[in-house]
Order: C-alpha cells, then structure tokens, then sequence
C-alpha cells in the first residue's frame, strides 16, 4: 500500500504549510449557528431517524474531567476539587440520554453501533463511578449491537487490573495520549509519563484483550527536534500499537490560557517542524505501519488500512474512522452530534450543561442544516480525504449537477497540485498521489465555498 512513496519533499512542505480545517466536518464548526436551538437539533434528529437508509448511529460521551491540565491541552475539561463533581456529571449524562430519548421517540438501544468515551480524560473515573456512567446511558446501548467500544486512556495512574476492567466492560479499543517520550519535553508540557508506563500497560497478555490499540502523538512541543522525535518514534514503533495519530501542536496561550507556561522560544522552528514531520512519516512508513492520511497510520491489518483499501474509510470529529456508523450522536459537554444534513454541539460550560439538562432542555448550544451546496461540497472533500479519489459521474448522479459546469473555477485552482506531482486530474476523475495524502487537506480547501469569505479564522497549520 504505501508504493510509491519515495521520500517526503521538504520543499514541498515549506511551501503548502499554510492555515486550514481539518475536515473534521464540512462546513467546519466555527461557521455553525448560534440560533440553532434545542427544537431544531430535536427536529432534526428526529427528520434523519425518520428519512435514514441505516439505523446505524456511533455514540461519543465526553467526560469533561482530568487529573491535572496539561501545558498543551485544546481540549474542553477540567480539573476537580471534589469527586462529587464526577457524580453529578453522570447524574446529568443520566438526564441528557433521558432527554434525548423522549424527544425523538425512536432512539434507543438498537442504533447504536460505535461507542467512543472521550474528553477530558474518563480514565480519571475510578471503576465504580465508571461503572455508574456506563449505566448512564445504558439506555442507548445494547452491548450485542456494539461492533465497536472504545476509550481514550491517560497511561498515569493505569495498572493491569484497571485494564482487565475495560476489558470485561466490553472495552475492546483503547486510545493513549502519548504525545512524547522525551523527558525533557514531558516536563515541559507539565505530563511527565515514562515511557515504562506503555511498557508495563502493554504487555501481551494485556494486548490480547484489545482488537486495536492506538498512540495520540504531538509534535511541534517545546524542545522538540528531529532527532528527540525520532527516538520517541522508535520506542513507539518497538510496542506496536495498530494505529498512531501524530497532530501539529496549535500554540494559542490567548485562547487556551494553560498554554501560557509553554515558552514561545522553547518551541520548534517551523524548518524543525518540518524535519519531524518529514522523520516521523519516513520512519512509521519504514516501521511497517500504513500511511491512511493527512496525520493517522496503521498497521496493515488494522481496520483503518482495510477500511483504506476497500474505499469504506471516513472521517468525523473523532478522526479517521471505519463507515460501519457515519451518522454521530454526541452526549456531554461540547460534545458534536453529526447526522444527514445537521451538525449540533453541547454547550461548552459543565455547570450550564447540567443546569440546562435539569430544567429539562436539550443542552444544544450552537448547528447547523446544511444547504445542498454544502451537502454536494461535503461529499466531495470526504472522498478526497478519505479515498484520495474523486469520481465526478458519481457527484453528477447524488447532486445533479455538471461538474466541470459547477467547479470551473475549482478544477483551475488544482493546477500547482497537478505540476507539483501530488494530484492527476483526467475527464472522469481526480487522483491524490501518495505524497499528496500529506497535503490532503490543502486540496480539500479548494473545494471549500466558506474560506474565500472568510479567511479571519483561525485554524491549525495544514501541516
Ligand atoms: S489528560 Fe488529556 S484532556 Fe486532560 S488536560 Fe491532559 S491532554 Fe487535556
């Protein structure tokens, strides 16, 4: 799968670093509404599960707690004074799926297919809260219909009996926040984790009772070069997880006030940057692992790498992901419901969420219904990124349109990618090169109707 890869160009890195989505969705979350109530996520949800081709649905529960923040963390969580804050969290989780299932009727344990518990950092939960959140949303899960159930865990504070825990929960994915082996970085980022902590959690005893176990890494981290990195990769490669994701550290101290103890003069360069990026693609792919796209890899016989290869690859605010469930539910604070043409996020706040929820309201804070602009927008940026192909008759037949008529402008706009090697576009279709996968979301952006309008807002470097 990865032939063809020859070496990842630098220059080429240098010049198509720029500022832009992830494609986690498409229109991205910044460009949802502030107007979209409780009603109209209700409404809407309620449209899908009437109007769908699959009952599939993934479900993803955000635990907004942790230990200790983390100097780097983007994410939405807290830390507690009291365990009674966990307690009162899932009394309101019991709420919200409550809610949930009287507003729409329909829903309940029959839908769910994928279920991903994230946040924040739910193995903060010791087993018997763990277990109170499980029955939490219950009422939405039966365990025979789950072909997929997975945690994000902090390796701090793991032992082999918590392990065997997830486990016997029907666990049978876990994800660690790894992001770097180095000590010197991990103290800078305030997350000092030895690297004997993996060790230690992935004997192969405990291996055995995962399907699949993935490594979050982090590069661009005070003090990080080429050489750290490519230590930290090594030692990752020698423990084998099926799939790593490595994502681009966003230093915004003003937006994330935690970040403010990481020191600007501490971090990477952007040519070091580049020389991480360039060492941790060359030694992943030389460790064996597939490239799936933009920042995940895989092991060949991971799901990921087969869902690649039989062009049932998607991808959703948790990342890469295999189809079995496109459509997206999401319980909790902050978290993103996506489903046929609505998205919708949580309000953001753990203690408007709970207050919300106790009166008796859907916590949506923010959506959107998207046009059918947005809908024939969306398809195409998804096969591009998950495919790295895009077949125009099959855009014609879902969308109705001609599409060298619509995107004119577009397919002009593609031609640096065509001359620098990284895309070839004929009179049916358009094909990312290998080395254009790490370019991805550059190519997608050409197809994105809202950046042209609006280029104030901030995203993460495309790479
Ligand atoms: S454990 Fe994860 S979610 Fe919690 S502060 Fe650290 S990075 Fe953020």
């Amino acid at each position: 799968m990865n032939s063809g890869f020859d070496g990842l160009n630098a220059q080429l890195i240098t010049k198509y670093s720029t500022s832009g989505p992830r494609y986690t969705s498409y229109p991205t979350a910044p460009l949802w509404k502030d107007n979209f109530t409780e009603d109209d996520y209700a409404a809407g949800l309620n449209e899908h599960l009437s109007t769908r081709t699959s009952k599939a649905l993934s479900l993803y529960v955000h635990f907004p707690f942790c230990e200790n923040k983390c100097a780097y963390c983007a994410c939405n969580s807290d830390t507690i004074d009291s365990r009674l804050k966990i307690a009162a969290f899932i009394s309101s989780l019991q709420e919200e799926v409550q809610l949930l299932i009287k507003q729409t009727n329909v829903l309940d344990g029959s839908y769910i297919e994928q279920l991903h518990i994230g946040g924040g950092s739910p193995s903060y939960m010791n087993e018997a809260e763990f277990e109170k959140f499980l029955a939490a949303i219950s009422p939405l899960i039966e365990k025979s219909k789950l072909s997929e159930f997975s945690i994000e865990i902090d390796p701090r504070g793991l032992n082999n009996e918590k392990l065997q825990f997830y486990a016997a929960c029907g666990i049978d994915r876990i994800s660690f926040g790894v992001q770097d082996l180095d000590p010197r970085v991990q103290e800078a980022i305030g997350r000092v984790q030895p690297a004997e902590l993996l060790v230690k959690a992935l004997s192969a005893k405990n291996k055995s009772y995962f399907k699949s176990i993935n490594f979050d890494l982090i590069y661009g981290l005070p003090f990080q070069t080429g050489e750290s990195f490519k230590a930290t990769l090594d030692a990752v490669k020698e423990l084998r997880p099926n799939r790593i994701a490595i994502y681009n550290y966003a230093h915004m101290p003003k937006l994330k006030p935690n970040q403010m103890t990481i020191r600007e003069e501490d971090l990477p360069s952007a040519e070091e940057k580049t020389k991480i990026l360039v060492t941790t693609i060359n030694s992943l792919l030389g460790g064996g692992y597939n490239y799936i796209g933009m920042d995940h890899f895989a092991l060949p016989e991971d799901d990921l790498s087969l869902a690649l290869e039989n062009g049932t690859l998607y991808r959703n605010f948790m990342g890469y992901t295999t189809a079995k469930a496109r459509n997206l539910i999401g319980l909790g604070p902050t978290s993103i419901s996506g489903f046929g043409r609505y998205y919708a996020q949580n309000v953001r706040d753990t203690a408007l969420y709970a207050q919300l929820v106790g009166d008796k309201i859907l916590p949506t804070s923010r959506g959107l219904r998207l046009s059918d602009d947005d809908l024939l927008r969306r398809d195409i940026i998804n096969s591009l990124i998950c495919n790295f192909y895009l077949n125009f008759a099959a855009i014609e037949k879902a969308h109705g349109i001609c599409f060298k008529d619509y995107f004119g402008p577009e397919l002009n706009s593609l031609v640096c990618f065509i001359d620098d090697g990284l895309l070839t576009v004929n009179e049916k279709s358009m094909k990312v090169s290998f080395q254009g996968r790490v370019f991805i979301r550059n190519i997608c952006m050409v197809f994105d109707a809202y950046l042209k309008k609006d280029e104030q807002r901030q995203f993460s470097k495309t790479i």
